[in-house]
């Protein structure tokens, strides 16, 4: 078997939601869990974040796992449902949903639904993905009172700079003068507004990255606040070369050798979710000790410098990210975010739980 697994710490992710919890301790805590737990396993993540008061994804199919699986708490599809034929199943399940469009509207109007539905509804205060203009709120939310198939009703908004140096402040006073008029409750923050902004952290919060222990910050780090590492994605050495000055290596030659340098070569390729643009330099753990990739990143093994670390042979022990590197460091260097390497890990690689 390829020496590539990605475990899974459940006492990390329990840590991490008491994090979330103690910043937010007035707030109910929706566990986001979406894209396979965040690439961590769906009910994996589940398993760790068992202790939330909800769960947020997308899909039905993700909704049913999770009722099936025996959670009790309130779930909710965070784009709602895509077409009619899904509300049966919601109204059954007990699903929540968001309300972002007319059309959801329509649809929940016309449909013959055995129990009405919790539903969120979004505005759109400035992110001008989904959701209804603050405008359009009253209208909208007259509709949805009168509306036979719907329960209670969640008011939402989502931010888009909260890891920004612009903010919640104009979105947030934007939500809150089109929401006054109303008692309803209120579900803001993501992560990183949970952990900047507690004047947003209302009845709801949810709380997605900063669960699987990487900053929602580019500017802080994980361990600022405290949030410990989930994945750790490790492989081995299964190969050692070595380069004499003026040799190069892998695909286009990225590397060449200034001096004699001792390469490993890792099972860990961008098939497996390593980022192939991640240049000469990103930080990896061999046996313990810190070095650098070399090279360009092929789709079943990546570079490692070894000059440093003589005790490395076939077999090493390496870390991609974990608990030596942080993944934020090597989305940094790849130019990305932890969340794209995270969700990128490959149903290739097998994922281990443990305590
Ligand atoms: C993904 C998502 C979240 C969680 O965001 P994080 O930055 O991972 O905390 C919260 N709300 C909505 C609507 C989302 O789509």
């Amino acid at each position: 078997m390829r020496p590539i697994q990605a475990t899974i710490s459940l006492s990390a992710l329990e840590h991490n939601l008491a994090v979330a919890k103690s910043k937010a301790p007035k707030s109910k805590v929706m566990a986001v869990v979406k894209a396979n737990g965040y690439g961590h396993g769906l009910l994996n993540a589940a398993k760790g974040l068992k202790a939330a008061d909800g769960f947020a994804i997308l899909g039905l199919d993700e909704a049913l796992t999770l009722r099936t699986a025996g959670y009790k708490q309130t779930i909710l599809m965070l784009e709602g449902f895509f077409s009619a034929d899904e509300l049966s199943a919601i109204s059954e399940q007990s699903i929540s949903i968001v309300v972002h469009s007319y059309k959801q509207v329509e649809m929940l109007e016309s449909a013959n639904l055995t129990a009405p539905i919790s539903i969120h509804l979004k505005m759109n205060a400035g992110m001008n993905r989904l959701g209804f203009k603050p405008q359009d709120f009253e209208l909208v939310l007259a509709k949805l009172q009168t509306c036979k198939n719907v329960a209670d009703i969640t008011l939402m908004e989502h931010f888009a700079t909260a890891d920004e140096s612009l903010g919640i402040a104009r979105p947030l006073a934007v939500f809150k003068q089109a929401a006054q008029a109303h008692q309803y409750p209120h579900s803001l923050a993501n992560s990183a507004a949970l952990l900047r902004f507690p004047e947003a952290n209302a009845d709801w919060v949810r709380a997605g990255i900063m669960l699987y222990g990487t900053s929602p910050i580019a500017d802080d780090s994980a361990a600022k606040f405290d949030l410990k590492p989930v994945m750790q994605l490790t492989s081995e050495i299964i190969s050692v070369q070595t380069l004499e000055a003026g040799e190069s290596l892998g695909y286009g030659h990225l590397f060449t050798a200034s001096k004699k340098t001792r390469i490993g070569v890792v099972a860990c390729g961008y098939a497996d979710g390593y980022p192939r643009h991640a240049p000469n330099g990103t930080p990896i753990a061999v046996a313990g000790t810190l070095t650098q990739t070399l090279g360009r990143v092929s789709m079943d093994m990546l570079f490692v410098d070894i000059t440093n670390i003589p005790e490395a042979e076939i077999g090493a022990y390496v870390e991609m990210w974990g608990n030596q590197v942080s993944v934020d460091d090597v989305a940094h260097s790849a130019e990305t975010i932890s969340y794209e390497l995270l969700c990128a890990v490959a149903p290739r690689v097998p994922l281990k739980v443990f305590a």
